[in-house]
């Protein structure tokens, strides 16, 4: 163990550990993907490569075989849900799957389950009205002073639960040059705006010199001062992190980055490497976790999915209900879960792991916060109000 001896203001003498000797978080507590069998003979420069990882996406049946044992639910699923939302998992990803377990949280998450075959009468095409507050194509302005942009509808894995089905699952719905520009001359034009959300499908879908086109003519607009990329890259494909694209994002600061990690298990030291390379670069990372039944549905699951976040420097943001997309009423869990799960988080564990619930209202009525009952009464000056023991204080309003 190296220890430094070093002198601090005044007299006293005091010892420091030489950082260098010490396991970092990193080492402590989290570990390397594993490699399955069948990409044994990848070498690492391969293995390694964002490309190389899109390119060898499991897409067919034959390909998963070769990584799990399918289940027959899974393999009637996957023949009867490929016309409607493909299967594309990068072997990374897939290397996080139980090859025996077909409640795995990756597995449940990224191969098609027949859940998904069942619509629902309440299963909405468009659950957010995302389409109804469009003045152009690619984009949508629900709010005042920020609007999310829609640059690509390709994803580097196609997730079970992805609210945005009927546009990924579409090949002809790929946004055009002509759409892009169409969007970026209605943020031009529109001097209320100063936030403007880039996703897709994922925004990294797009090359390095699409985002920084993109990027350069927000910076150029005087009225824009904040961009956010929506990612899942971070979770299911991290090697698309390069040092080049990091230097880029650089120029462009403040950058936030909007991802969606949903379980422990996805976080490994390739995901920590990625977000330590974007959070060098000056981007401030937020979570946007969707509560999953059979996934993350328990205050444990959450308490150590937000734990490690924070050790990742990503801030846990949002836990949202899932939405009343179609097909995926079988991963939604009663509003009654979440609350159980913010109040076993408030005031037992750090503020900063305690994330917003939300409820993205059907219809475009955008996301509505919920929280446990803290204000048992309020008359005239006079609060009650409950703590996280459920002990109950009076506030007197001076
Ligand atoms: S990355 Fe996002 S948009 Fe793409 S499939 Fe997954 S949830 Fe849907």
């Amino acid at each position: 163990m190296g220890l430094n001896l070093g002198i601090c203001s005044g007299k006293m003498l005091r010892m420091a550990y030489d950082i260098k000797t010490i396991n970092t978080v990193r080492e402590r507590r989290f570990s390397p993907a594993p490699r399955p069998e069948v990409w044994a003979e990848a070498s690492d420069k391969d293995w390694n490569n964002w490309i190389w990882q899109q390119q060898k996406r499991v897409k067919t049946m034959e390909q998963l075989e070769k990584v799990i044992n399918p289940t027959d639910d899974e393999r009637e699923a996957f023949a009867q849900s490929h016309e409607m939302f493909n299967m594309g998992i990068t072997p990374y990803y897939a290397a996080l799957m139980d090859p025996n377990d077909p409640n795995c949280p990756i597995r449940l998450q990224s191969v098609p389950g027949k859940g998904e075959l069942h619509i629902a009468p309440e299963d909405l095409e468009d659950p957010l009205g995302e389409e109804r507050d469009m003045p152009v194509p690619g984009i949508t302005h629900r709010y005042p002073d920020r609007v999310l942009f829609y640059t690509t509808h390709n994803c580097a894995m196609y997730c079970r639960h992805c609210t945005r089905k009927r546009k990924v699952a579409d090949p002809d719905s790929a946004t055009s040059a002509k759409a892009l520009e169409e969007g970026l001359a209605y943020i031009e034009r529109t001097k209320s705006i100063r936030d403007v959300v880039i996703s897709g499908g994922d925004a990294l879908s797009n090359s390095d010199d699409r985002i920084e086109y993109i990027l350069s003519r927000l910076r150029a607009m005087e009225h824009i001062e904040i961009f956010r990329i929506g990612t899942r890259n971070l979770v299911t494909l991290p090697q698309r992190i390069t040092d080049d694209f990091c230097k880029m994002l650089k120029k462009y600061q403040p950058v936030f980055i909007h991802t969606h990690f949903n379980h422990p298990k996805e976080l490994t030291t390739e995901a920590f490497d990625a977000c330590a390379k974007l959070a060098d670069a000056g981007c401030v990372i937020n979570n946007q976790m969707v509560l999953l039944k059979g996934i993350n549905d328990d205050p444990k699951i959450v308490m150590e999915l937000n734990h490690k976040l924070l050790m990742m420097r990503v801030r846990p943001y949002y836990m949202f209900q899932a939405d009343l997309a179609q097909g995926i009423s079988h991963f939604r869990t009663p509003v009654e879960k979440g609350l159980e799960i913010i109040k076993a988080l408030r005031g037992w564990t750090s503020g900063m792991a305690v994330p917003h619930f939300v409820i993205d209202a059907p219809g475009g009525g955008g996301k509505i916060p919920l929280l446990p009952k803290y204000v048992m009464n309020h008359e005239g000056k006079e609060w009650t109000l409950r703590n996280y023991k459920d002990k109950e204080y009076k506030y007197l309003e001076p």
